[in-house]
């Protein structure tokens, strides 16, 4: 099933989209949240980020072999974890801000874990009680500044800079899924989430081991290789096999 959030006249509303219509919810699907009031058109929805905000945004680093390589990095011996900020959170539909203080602003396009459960120091057989859904995510970094800062807080934590949606889905085997970046519709990267380096059940124990994991997180699993710079005016696309494309524009801050 494929989840979306809202915004219902100024109330962040989460719903169940069924085909072209969407069945409002009581609650977040991964609360058990049912279907209450009349289904609303799609077409005439304001998308909003298919997570809450306040959450953790997980992500890991140098999870493909090729895009390691293709930045000059070594391959991690652990996961490399990293935090964005849930204000870099944007949905479907939004806008991709450069900010002045970057010359090189990329794209990375990624699979992204919805966490449905609280877990702390699970193994890797937890991975399905714990994963809520799937959802496509950007990883938008600003090259330069992560060059240049020792923390990466910043490069990967502007706003706007973890686009992801439309929606969260449920029921999907995401251990070989096809993902593409597509830029003014030229593909840019074209992976298979099989080529990963540590798997997904690996990167959720990993993970938390650390800290709390709690619903409505994300983790955000890497990037394969083709990653590239951003330009103001493109239109920036990613596809996940079996899920609506995460489409949102690039334009420059001012
Ligand atoms: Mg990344």
């Amino acid at each position: 099933m494929n989840f979306l959030r809202f915004d219902d006249g100024g109330v962040p509303r989460y719903g169940r989209l069924d085909g072209e219509m969407v069945a409002p919810l009581d609650a977040a699907p991964w609360e058990g949240g049912e279907a209450a009031g009349r289904p609303i058109p799609l077409a005439g929805l304001t998308l909003l980020p298919p997570v809450p905000p306040g959450g953790k945004v997980l992500c890991i680093g140098r999870n493909y072999l090729a895009h390691a390589k293709e930045l000059g990095n070594e391959v991690p011996a652990e996961p490399l974890v990293f935090l964005k900020p849930s204000t870099s959170l944007l949905a479907h539909g939004g806008t991709v801000v450069l900010p002045p203080e970057s010359e090189r602003v990329d794209f990375e396009g990624e699979l992204a874990l919805v966490i449905g459960r609280r877990a702390r120091r699970v193994g890797r057989e937890a991975f399905a009680d714990v994963v809520f859904g799937i959802t496509p995510a950007l990883d938008i970094s600003a090259r330069d500044l992560q060059k240049k800062d020792g923390q990466w807080w910043r490069a990967k934590g502007f706003d706007t800079f973890c686009p992801c949606g439309p929606v969260v889905a449920t029921g999907v085997d995401a251990s070989d899924l096809g993902l593409r970046t597509i830029l003014d519709g030229a593909v840019k990267q074209d992976g298979r989430t099989s080529r990963m380096i540590f798997d997904l059940p690996a990167l959720v124990s990993w993970v938390s081991q650390a800290m709390t994991l709690e619903p409505g997180d994300l983790l955000l699993t890497g990037t394969p290789e083709g990653v590239g710079p951003l330009a103001p005016g493109q239109l920036l696309e990613l596809e996940i096999e079996g899920l609506p494309r995460l489409s949102v524009r690039v334009e420059k801050e001012g």
